[in-house]
């Protein structure tokens, strides 16, 4: 139920955040077109991809932009935040420093986008978990003392992704409607 043209009943924007290569657009082409590759090309071209939900008797079309690269600080204008009612902010299991500026990326996300977005942390890369340098308990109590939403995917072995997102735009859903 993909085809273009569809009438939805909502459109939604919301965005991938966090560093360079944790697998943001790895988890955005698993979600929208359930792809994933091994090396790492860094975005281009494609800032956005779509998908079309069903939520109850709703279509949902979920417009969710990705960073293009740009994922130096600072270095995202306040244009891609505009109007995004939710954001997923992605850090890599195994790199601790990743996980580290999640709260730089909160900061940049709570300056630039509106009070009430839905935000959903993740830890991605669950499927090489003999790496971790972040147990997942750290992530969840980072989340529930912000106040965010907290999975651990892997958009290798397309674990959770699919959850992660239909989590966040369920909610969205819910204090939109
Ligand atoms: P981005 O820079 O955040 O968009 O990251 P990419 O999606 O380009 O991924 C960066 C690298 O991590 C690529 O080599 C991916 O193949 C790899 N990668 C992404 N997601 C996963 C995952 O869930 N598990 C593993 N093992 N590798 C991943
Ligand atoms: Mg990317």
């Amino acid at each position: 139920d993909d085809s273009y043209d569809e009438e939805c009943d909502y459109l939604f924007k919301a965005v991938l955040i966090g560093d360079s290569a944790v697998g943001k657009s790895n988890l955005l082409s698993r979600f929208s077109r359930d792809e994933f590759r091994l090396d790492s090309k860094p975005t281009i071209g494609v800032e956005f991809a779509y998908r079309n939900i069903r939520v109850g008797d709703k279509l949902i079309k979920a417009q969710i932009w990705d960073t293009a690269g740009q994922e130096r600080f600072r270095a995202i204008t306040s244009s891609y935040y505009r109007g995004a009612l939710g954001a997923m902010l992605v850090y890599d299991i195994t790199r601790r420093a990743t996980f580290d500026n999640v709260k730089k990326w909160l900061h940049e996300l709570r300056e630039f986008g509106s009070s009430d977005m839905v935000v959903v942390l993740i830890g991605n890369k669950s499927d090489i978990s003999h790496l971790r340098e972040v147990e997942e308990d750290d992530g969840k109590n980072f989340a529930e003392a912000e106040a965010l939403y907290f999975m651990e995917t892997s958009a290798l072995e397309n674990l959770n992704v699919e959850e992660s997102f239909m989590q966040m735009i369920t909610r969205i859903h819910e204090i939109a409607s």
